[in-house]
């Protein structure tokens, strides 16, 4: 399959130009297009088959569910039950946005998108080129990360030329995202609102729109393979670079978590150098990955160092932590040691996402 590429200005998004892709979308084929979070993967939701050339374009179990993104609120209605008082309340707060949420589905939802579950996962993103394509296809778009299975997730329209190129119709390129870490996921089906995997609508926001909102195991550790995980996408390897990633954080900061927003201690710095040097010495390509506030601590040659930005602006760090692993990747380096940050706020997602590919290796010091 030959895989077409358009280019589009995000300030002035042109309907003709995304007509084709909305074709594509309703005639049953696949496009990935940009989103505020990270690039989507995006088929006719409603489409069994659509979703199956999903599944199958990014060697994705087919029992990880995937998430319907809608043109407005108004699109939800017929794809759910019911909206729970909750939901309508974070709709209010945080569509359009990096808000996903979890309802009991209608039966006009194919088991096919859902993975077999009666639930469906909806979101309303807010992006101009998304929006308005989903709009123009008519139809809910099941969009999950334009990546392969397991991979970090793209967030630039190069991140899913590398991963999709040949599997898919077409690619919208938007330039790079603006979030960089993929939609909180909450699930709104019970009494109390259960947060199935963080993202840039924080927890601290989710509790002041809506009050008390639990957290799912699976968002702290992992998964035991005898378990069946509530978010299924949580049991699988995910973000992972091709390196072995080892993160590396100070014990004493857990009792001051507030900490790692400005500061990493020199017992990490150090025990970082350490460990990449000793690497590097059996002939192995490391890389570090380090703040602006600590790169003049890491030895500069013989390692791959990268900077995610600094520890003043977490949404810099979000931005960049995909790509860097990809970076890593199309490098070639084999073992990655990071530095950790906080767990609240943004820094929930990051740490997430970042635990998750290291696969929860974490050495403390
Ligand atoms: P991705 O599309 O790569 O962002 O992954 C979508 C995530 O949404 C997966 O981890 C799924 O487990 C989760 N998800 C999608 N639909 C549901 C659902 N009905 N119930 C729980 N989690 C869901
Ligand atoms: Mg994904």
């Amino acid at each position: 399959m030959k895989t077409r590429v358009m280019v589009i200005d995000k300030s002035a998004v042109l309907g003709e130009q995304l007509q084709e892709a909305a074709r594509i979308l309703r005639d049953g084929g696949l496009v990935a297009f940009p989103t505020e979070t990270v690039y989507g993967l995006g088929a006719n939701a409603l489409d069994e088959e659509a979703a199956k050339k999903i599944y199958a374009a990014k060697g994705r179990p087919s029992d990880n569910p995937l998430i319907a993104h809608i043109a407005d609120p108004s699109g939800l209605e017929p794809l759910v039950q019911e909206i729970p008082g909750a939901a309508r309340k974070l709709m209010e707060a945080y569509w359009p946005g990096p808000l996903t949420m979890v309802f009991s589905k209608s039966s006009v939802v194919p088991y096919g998108t859902t993975g077999g579950l009666d639930t469906v996962a909806v979101r309303m993103p807010d992006d101009p080129v998304a929006r308005e394509l989903i709009r123009l296809a008519g139809v809910p778009v099941a969009a999950p990360s334009a990546n392969t299975s397991g991979r970090p997730s793209p967030t630039s329209a190069e991140h899913v030329y590398e991963d999709m190129n040949g599997r898919i119709d077409m690619i919208l390129d938007g330039g790079p995202v603006g979030i960089g870490v993929e939609s909180a996921i909450v699930d709104v089906t019970g009494a109390v609102p259960i947060l199935l995997r963080p993202g840039a609508v924080t927890m601290e926001m989710l509790e002041k729109t809506v009050g008390r909102v639990e957290t799912d195991p699976a968002v702290i550790s992992p998964v035991k393979a005898d378990l069946k995980p509530r978010a299924p996408g949580m049991k699988y390897r995910h973000y992972a670079p091709k390196a072995e990633l080892v993160l590396v954080e100070d014990e004493e900061w857990e009792r001051q978590p507030k900490a790692h927003m400005t500061a990493v201690s020199s017992r990490v710095t150090a025990a970082i150098t350490r460990l990449a040097l000793e690497k590097a010495a059996v002939g192995k390509k490391v890389g570090i990955i380090c703040t602006d506030e600590t790169r003049q601590k890491y030895p500069d040659e013989g390692i791959w160092l990268r900077s995610l930005g600094t520890r003043g602006r977490e949404e810099t760090i979000a931005h960049n932590l995909f790509a860097v692993l990809r970076e890593f990747d199309s490098l070639g380096v084999e073992a990655i040691y990071s530095e950790s940050f906080s767990r609240d706020h943004l820094g929930q997602a990051i740490m997430n996402r970042l635990t998750k590919a290291a696969g929860y290796h974490i050495i403390k010091v």
